[in-house]
């Protein structure tokens, strides 16, 4: 396979980085990381998979990540990288395409998966139609600008003996920047569900947001990690957003995915395709994921998830 020379990746998230740095040794010859964190992270990306770190400083508590356009842009434009990987949170896509901007290109966005023409250029296939087809696109610009959700690549193992080099880049003042006023801490978790063996993922057939416990017992006596539809973290925030699973969400690559009062629609579905075995309880045997699934509960998800419940405590105790 052709490869490039240069790959640059850029994420907010530690999991993010350690991705697209594995999808950076997959298409290139040198990784380079861009880190605006603490110097024990910069060295983190070198046992990560990065051969090289530019090292921005930690983001001040007046600072917004897009403060960094300008110090990035500069850098990019010295070190001409073929490839610039972006990982898809809110501010990395602001990011990605004020440096599209700047280098006079566009951001091919939510890569599904990445090739290098024969012509050394950058493809990108992404899904389009809400998930019902793919269309892969080519970038023209010297220095590529994509951004790869979750689960695209996969992180190598951390390696402390890598050898690298930190660079500290000096930061450039943005000419104009939001003020921020004030930051406050969001009740976040630190799931990673796209590496997650086994899912449960609950849809609107939770009529509740207190019947959630019973979701999260099944999926602790299963040791699985709880998903769901985008409703239920979009719609009435009952989950958060890294929970939701789909087009615009987490594709799964697991083992086992059971899927609770979700209908099936192809935008959820999208992000189960790649689950080993779909398992799925509705009380609608006319659902559309019972199309899709290896195994199919047709029955109220008040029943058969406490008979579940019981049946798997029994067997354990
Ligand atoms: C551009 C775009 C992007 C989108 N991206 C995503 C995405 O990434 N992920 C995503 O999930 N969605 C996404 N959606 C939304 C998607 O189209 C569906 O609306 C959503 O997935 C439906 O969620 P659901 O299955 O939980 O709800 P519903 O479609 O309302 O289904 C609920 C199901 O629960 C069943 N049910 C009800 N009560 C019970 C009961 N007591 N016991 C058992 N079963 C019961 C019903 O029979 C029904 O099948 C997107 C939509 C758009 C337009």
């Amino acid at each position: 396979m052709t490869t490039l020379n240069k790959i640059w990746v850029l994420a907010e998230k530690q999991g993010a980085l350690a991705e697209l740095c594995a999808g950076g040794r997959e298409l290139g010859q040198e990784v380079s990381a861009v880190v605006i964190g603490s110097k024990v992270e910069a060295d983190k990306a070198i046992a990560m998979g990065a051969d090289k770190v530019y090292w921005l400083g930690a983001l001040k508590a007046d600072q917004m990540l897009e403060d960094y356009t300008k110090t990035i842009l500069a850098l990019l434009k010295q070190e001409e990288p073929n490839l610039l990987l972006v990982q898809p949170s809110r501010r990395g896509k602001l990011l990605a395409g004020r440096l599209a901007a700047g280098l006079g290109t566009s951001v091919i966005v939510d890569a599904a998966g990445i090739e290098i023409a024969d012509d050394g250029k950058v493809q990108a296939a992404h899904m389009v139609y809400g998930g019902a087809a793919f269309r892969t696109e080519k970038a023209l610009s010297e220095t590529a600008i994509v951004t790869v959700g979750s689960g695209t690549f996969t992180a190598l193992a951390e390696d402390g003996s890598r050898q690298g080099v930190v660079i500290e880049a000096d930061f450039v003042e943005p000419a104009t920047k939001v003020k921020v006023l004030e930051k406050k801490i969001k009740a976040g978790t630190s799931v990673n569900l796209a590496a997650a063996k086994k899912v449960i993922g609950i849809g609107r057939g939770f009529s509740n947001k207190e019947d959630i416990k019973m979701a999260e017992e099944l999926a602790c006596l299963l040791d699985a990690e709880l998903g769901c539809s985008r409703p239920l973290a979009e719609g009435v925030d009952w989950l958060p957003r890294e929970r939701y699973i789909g087009v615009s969400g987490v594709v799964l690559k697991s083992d086992v995915y059971l899927a609770i009062g979700i209908s099936g629609q192809v935008q959820h579905m999208v992000g189960v395709n790649q689950a080993r075995v779909v398992i799925s309880i509705n009380k609608d045997k006319t659902a559309p994921i019972f199309q899709q699934s290896d195994y199919g509960v047709v029955g109220d998800l008040y029943k058969v998830v406490p008979a579940l419940i019981e049946k798997i405590k029994a067997v354990k105790q």
